[in-house]
């Protein structure tokens, strides 16, 4: 028996089950039923990938909790038996990292109805800044639930004394002290390592070159990246040159110059959150409604009024975020905020400082996940999670658009939007 008639043999064997009605006579086999599949096509709508391309009429696959294929929808096979959802006009974009939130972070409950209200307006994942060092906040972290946008910490801050604020964050004097605090946070699970440099108005002494070049130094032993609240031009460069992986917010007390955008452009892999302050100008809440009760909604409005001086800090951050914007600085998203809507805020506030909707975008999404090493979210790409955000309208014509949300999926599951809302008015 030659080598090839002896492997055929056993093929046939092998086979024999199935191929026995056929080959034997017999009733011939029924028609294979469809492989049952739990796919769900998502169809026609345009889609916002987060890394700058856009797809006129597209195809998201979904199973379970990925992504199978996203595609212009010509070219996605659906398999049959999927379920396929028809999307066309619509625009879907992945769902927001918000980098920079604070919320209440030391019980469960009102921690996870923050979470819930970021999801609710599109978040799926935030990072908390310095304050999130409870139990609670840590174990949310390794246990997310479901339908609540992913919880992630930094632990405890770390800043120069500063009798009056929070005492949460570590309080540093000595390299010592640095080095042991960044010690700290490297045997837990934190994202990366915040640090305060502000004198608050001349409040405080803000931790020197010293202070915080121990930290960053010690911090890049532990294999943590190190992102900073900064006030001034004059500690931006401060920071850069200590070697910061990251900025919290944006420089905010004068222009920036031509040494900081040099500074900027040696060192390519730092990030900045611009995080900008309120515009100052008077702005129609009406969007937010049925999130929050109406009385409180009232307040905000009768608050949001014009104001010059904000209107002057605003326009500072403003220029300096374009002029780093078209230097070429990587820019992510982050709302120093709790509340669930402010990254549309956010987003709209970005545009005005002279962004484009399609670079805001790719900031609040692909750009956010990779600060925060999230590999399987911020873009809408198979293998990554079926985190998106179905909007009526799209984004990319009028950055206000973000608000006009149809549903929101994390994980390929659909937010119950209504019932949260309810919850919240109630
Ligand atoms: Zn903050």
């Amino acid at each position: 028996m030659s080598h090839r008639s002896a492997r055929r043999t056993l093929l046939c064997v092998a086979l024999l089950p199935l191929l026995m009605a056929a080959a034997c006579g017999g009733t011939p086999p029924a028609e294979p039923e469809p492989a049952a599949t739990d796919a769900i096509a998502y169809e026609g709508a345009r889609i916002i990938v987060g890394d700058g391309t856009v797809l006129d009429s597209g195809t998201l696959l979904v199973e379970e909790d990925r992504l199978l294929a996203v595609g212009p929808s010509n070219t996605v096979t659906v398999p049959d038996g999927a379920e396929r959802v028809d999307l066309s006009g619509r625009t879907v974009m992945p769902a927001i990292i918000d980098t920079h939130v604070h919320l209440r972070e030391d019980e469960r409950e009102p921690l996870i109805e923050d979470l819930q209200r970021k999801a609710y307006y599109g978040v799926g994942a935030v990072l908390s800044l310095g304050r999130g060092v409870s139990n609670v906040a840590f174990d949310l972290q390794s246990n997310p639930v479901g339908g609540a946008a992913d919880y992630h910490t930094v632990g405890r801050g770390i800043t120069a004394p500063e009798p009056g604020r929070t005492e949460v964050p570590s309080w540093i004097t000595t390299e010592e002290e640095a080095r042991a605090a960044v010690r700290e946070l490297g045997t837990q699970d934190v994202e990366m390592v915040k640090i305060w440099v502000d004198d608050r108005g001349d409040q405080f002494d803000k931790l020197t070159p010293e202070l915080y070049g121990a930290v960053i130094d010690e911090a890049h032993i532990q294999g943590l990246k190190v992102t900073a609240h900064v006030y001034s031009l004059e500690d931006a460069k401060g920071l850069l040159e200590a070697g910061i992986d990251a900025f919290a917010h944006g420089i905010r007390d004068m222009d920036v110059d031509e040494d900081v955008l040099a500074m900027f452009e040696d060192r390519p892999h730092v990030v900045l959150v611009p995080n900008l302050p309120g515009a100052g100008v008077a702005t129609d809440l009406g969007w937010i409604s049925g999130t929050i009760p109406a009385d409180q909604l009232d307040e905000m409005q009768a608050r949001s009024v014009d104001q010059p001086d904000a209107q002057e800090a605003f326009g500072i951050q403003a220029r300096n975020l374009t002029r780093l914007n078209e230097a070429g600085v990587t820019i992510a998203f982050g709302t120093d905020g709790g509340a669930g809507w402010s990254p549309h805020a956010e987003m709209e506030d970005m545009v005005r400082a002279g962004m484009s909707p399609a670079e805001v975008l790719v900031a609040a999404t692909a750009n956010s996940a990779n600060l925060l090493g999230l590999d399987d979210q911020g873009t809408l790409q198979p293998g990554k999670r079926a985190d998106f955000v179905v909007l009526e309208a799209n984004p990319l014509d009028d950055i206000t658009n973000t608000r006009s949300i149809v549903d929101v999926y994390l994980r390929g599951e659909a937010l119950d939007r209504a019932a949260l809302s309810a919850a919240w008015v109630n």
